[in-house]
Parts: C-alpha cells; sequence; structure tokens
C-alpha cells in the first residue's frame, strides 16, 4: 500500500506523520466540525481516519481505513453522538498498517472513558511498555499510542486529572501533540519541546484544539494561539472557555522545522509563523545565497511554488531579467493508488503526474526549485524530463539543507544508505541528477527565514543531532529520558 500524502506516493518526499483535532462544543454534537477538520488535514495522513466522541454518558468510536471520505459515511458521523470529540488521521510512523492501530485510541477502565490521537513519536515507548506490562496492561496494538493511553489510565486511578496528565509526560520521551477525551472533557497536550504542532481555536460556541491553523479556519474559527511546549489545555464541557497548565518547562523549543518547509499546508500558521510567507521568505534568501542567471524560473509543483516565487520575486529585485513561470504540469488525478510494484513503474509515475510545458522550456535556460531532495529518485527524472523537452540549461536549487540523516521523531526519512546526501558531496549529487548546478539553502539561513533560533528547532535531520536523547545517535541538548521505572508520585 502507497503510503503519505498522493505526491509522497509518486514523488521522494519526507512523510509527515499525523493530524489530530479536538472539538468541545455547548450543545450540539461535535462529531461533524470534526470531521470537516479532518478533511482540513488530510495532507497529514491518509492511511486511516477516526473519530471518538462522548455524549456524557458513553463513548462512541468510528474508526476506518483510507481517506477521510473513505472512512465515514453520513451515518457514521450521525451515529457519533456528544458534545466533546476528538480525530485523527494517521501515517504510520510506529506499529503496524492496519485498523488495530487506527486512531483515535479508546479505552473504557475504572476512571472512565479514553480516547487518544497523537501526532509524533516517543523514543521511549518500549520501556514503558515493557513497565505497564509488568503491571498487567494487556496491549491490542503496537503503537505508541496505546502506551500513553495506557499510561495515563493509570495515573487517573490514582489522581486527578491534572497530576495525571504531567505523571505521563514525565514518563514518556519523545515528540507528541496530543487530543484527549476523558468522559466528555477534551484536552490538548503538547510535548516539552513543542516538536509537533498544536493550536487552539475559539468558534462561536466552543474551542478547537488541532495540529495546524488551516482546521480551524475550515469552520470559521479564530485562532487563538498555540498551544505552549509542555502545556496542557483542558476545553470546558460547557464550550464556554479553557484553562491553561503549563506542566513541564524547558529552556528550549525543538520545533521541527521541516514544517515550514513541507509538512504543513501554507495557509497554516505554526508557531506564530505564516508557513506560506515562511516558504516565500526560503526562497528569497535562496537567491541571495545561490542565485543563478536564467532564463526562467519554475517550481516543482506545488512543493516549490512558494520558494520559487521569492526566489524569482528577488532576482528580479536584483536586476536579474528571469522570468518566473510554470513548467511542469500536475496531473491531479494520479493519487495514492497508482500502483508502483517496479522502480520502472515508479519512474513512470513521476512522468504520468508532471508534465512539461515545452514553450516554457525550450531553448531555455531554466532553473527549477524545491524544498528539499530525500533519495534524490525524482529530482534525476525531472531534470530529464526538463532537457527532453528541449532545456538548454537545468540548474536546480533547494530551499533547505541537505537531508543527511534519518527523523526519530516519526517523519519518514528514509534510512541513511537511502538518502542521497549522506555520503555524497553537493557536487556530487547534481552530478547524480544529472543537473548543470545545484544548491541548499544553509541553515542558518533557514532558520533566519523561519525567524527562530538555531536553539529553538529541531534540524536532526539534516545535521544529526536530536533534541531527543536517541539511542546510537548525538544530542545537541541536555535532555535525558525519563526513569520510566521510577514510582509514579515521584
Ligand atoms: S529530524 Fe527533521 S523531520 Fe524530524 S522532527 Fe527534526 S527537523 Fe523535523
Amino acid at each position: 500500500m502507497s503510503r503519505g500524502r498522493s505526491d509522497d506516493a509518486v514523488f521522494d518526499r519526507p512523510t509527515e506523520k499525523c493530524g489530530v483535532v479536538g472539538v468541545s462544543l455547548a450543545d450540539r454534537d461535535a462529531a461533524l466540525p470534526t470531521y470537516y477538520a479532518l478533511y482540513a488535514l488530510q495532507h497529514r495522513g491518509q492511511e486511516s481516519a477516526g473519530i471518538v466522541t462522548h455524549d456524557g454518558f458513553q463513548q462512541h468510536q468510528h474508526v476506518g481505513m483510507g481517506l477521510v471520505g473513505d472512512a465515514f459515511d453520513e451515518d457514521d458521523v450521525e451515529a457519533l453522538r456528544g458534545n466533546a470529540g476528538i480525530g485523527h488521521v494517521r501515517y504510520p510512523t510506529a506499529g503496524s498498517v492496519d485498523k488495530s492501530c487506527a486512531q483515535p485510541f479508546s479505552v473504557s477502565f475504572k476512571g472512565g472513558a479514553l480516547g487518544l490521537s497523537h501526532n509524533g513519536n516517543l523514543v521511549n515507548a518500549d520501556e514503558v511498555r515493557a513497565r505497564l506490562a509488568d503491571q498487567g496492561h494487556a496491549f491490542t496494538s503496537d503503537g505508541d499510542t496505546e502506551v500513553i493511553a495506557h499510561d495515563l489510565a493509570r495515573n487517573l486511578l490514582e489522581a486527578d486529572l491534572v497530576p495525571a496528565v504531567e505523571r505521563t509526560m514525565n514518563r514518556i520521551h519523545g515528540s507528541y501533540s496530543l487530543t484527549i477525551t476523558h468522559d466528555d472533557t477534551v484536552l490538548g497536550v503538547r510535548d516539552p519541546l513543542g516538536n509537533r504542532p498544536l493550536v487552539l481555536g475559539e468558534l462561536e460556541d466552543g474551542y478547537v484544539l488541532a495540529s495546524e491553523s488551516a482546521a480551524i479556519d475550515t469552520f470559521g474559527g479564530d485562532l487563538v494561539r498555540d498551544v505552549r511546549p509542555g502545556e496542557l489545555v483542558v476545553l470546558h464541557e460547557d464550550g464556554a472557555g479553557y484553562d491553561s497548565h503549563q506542566l513541564v518547562e524547558e529552556p528550549n523549543t525543538a520545533h521541527c522545522f521541516f514544517e515550514y518547509v513541507y509538512f504543513a499546508r501554507p495557509d497554516s500558521v505554526v508557531d506564530e509563523e505564516l508557513v506560506y510567507e515562511v516558504r516565500r521568505e526560503l526562497g528569497r534568501h535562496l537567491w541571495r545565497e545561490a542565485g543563478v542567471d536564467s532564463d526562467v524560473v519554475m517550481p516543482v509543483p506545488d512543493s516549490g511554488r512558494a520558494f520559487a516565487s521569492g526566489y524569482a520575486e528577488q532576482a528580479q529585485d536584483a536586476g536579474s531579467g528571469v522570468e518566473f513561470a510554470e513548467g511542469l504540469m500536475k496531473n491531479r488525478y494520479v493519487g495514492r493508488t497508482f500502483i508502483m510494484p517496479t522502480q520502472s513503474a515508479r519512474e513512470r509515475a513521476v512522468r504520468l503526474k508532471l508534465n512539461p510545458i515545452r514553450s516554457t522550456v525550450e531553448g531555455r535556460s531554466v532553473t527549477l526549485v524545491d524544498d528539499s531532495i530525500v533519495r534524490g529518485t525524482t529530482s534525476s527524472q525531472l531534470v530529464d524530463l526538463l532537457r527532453e523537452a528541449g532545456a538548454n540549461e537545468v540548474h536546480v536549487r533547494i530551499g533547505a539543507p541537505p537531508i543527511t540523516a534519518p527523523c526519530y521523531m516519526g517523519i519518514d526519512m528514509a534510512t541513511r544508505d537511502e538518502l542521497i546526501a549522506a555520503d555524497r558531496s553537493t557536487e556530487e549529487i547534481a552530478d547524480e541528477i544529472g543537473a548543470d548546478s545545484l544548491s541548499y539553502l544553509p541553515l542558518d539561513a533557514v532558520t533566519a527565514a523561519i525567524g527562530k533560533s538555531e536553539a529553538d528547532l529541531c534540524a536532526g535531520c539534516v545535521t544529526g543531532e536530536y533534541p531527543f536523547d536517541v539511542a546510537g545517535e548525538e544530542s545537541d541538548r541536555d535532555a535525558e529520558r525519563p526513569d520510566v521505572d521510577a514510582p509514579a508520585d515521584d
């Protein structure tokens, strides 16, 4: 089965993780708004989708495989009663690719009912799972979300809601943005380094939590703010407000810089920055750092579009006569179901997905702009396509540094062996993809464009130094793994 967003299935892309939603409304069912919000987050996961609601008496759940539109029909949404709801779209980063790992995860226990949606990846899930198994917990999946749910359920038997969440946060280690229902109370939790995004929005009759602000826009809500790293937000059951609890504080954050580069929607605001504007700014920096005079600059659609427009704007401001044009036309109907059993089928898929506009390309020097190169397979095919369409020169400009290391926070970056930049110089990569020249944007220019210091961003996949303590890898800070064997009340 293909994985990730439809372009990821065809192109050589890092694949994003999951999308989460939480909704608490005054006096209408939360399921329909949650369903619409999941549509807005579809790019964050396409393997499965699900919603859990609670009506004050009973928890309801529906999960299904595939896109949101495949996983639910009207009756499924109608059956999910209750003013409190959470939702999830999933790309599996830990655990199997089947319905047993579809989220939200739900569990009923002596202390009530829990529903839990997770975006992120725990790096100590096995240790926490083993400890809980020793204490008698039985697991139905191999995913890390169930580990969080069991740990929280256990803590809720011994403590009130806020200290119970705090205990769980002190035990789990890794990246997590969570939306949770505990009976009909909706919670949002963000990991202490804020690696994954989570925002809070206000509706006319309630509040919403979501991975990206674009989901809040879908129901005409207003973005209130980002959920802070290490914060628990508790939405009131009557939809009239929320409480904030800062449970863990770290001196620095570790926001994933790739959210700005590729994962998040351009129309989303992530940690106070509009993603589209960040991408245009990355494009401007790219011209300043590595601009090349050519006849035309064009994006790889759709991922390179904002970068290319910023690049061209900066070039024209600097007096270059470069034209900004679309040179590759996208076939929107080649989707995730396209069967690609062999390398030649995958190569054909790129040609089915993108076709050059010969008049823009023929007899001209072309600069092709994109956000990243993972394995390099797509880049070389795109260069070939442009040359076949008559380009005299093809220069490739990338709005991020070379990806040299895997991601342990759940993004599928491929293994180190598969990454084209892991053991090659930029010149060697240019040769391999057949480009006349290739330049990447250095990390300091990326941080400048994002407007955050390097100390507040995760850039592990380009530096090989991670903000979490990952076995066998370097860490760029002192974040130590929690002692999972410590007594719960420590
Ligand atoms: S390693 Fe890369 S993709 Fe993974 S969280 Fe860090 S910046 Fe994001």
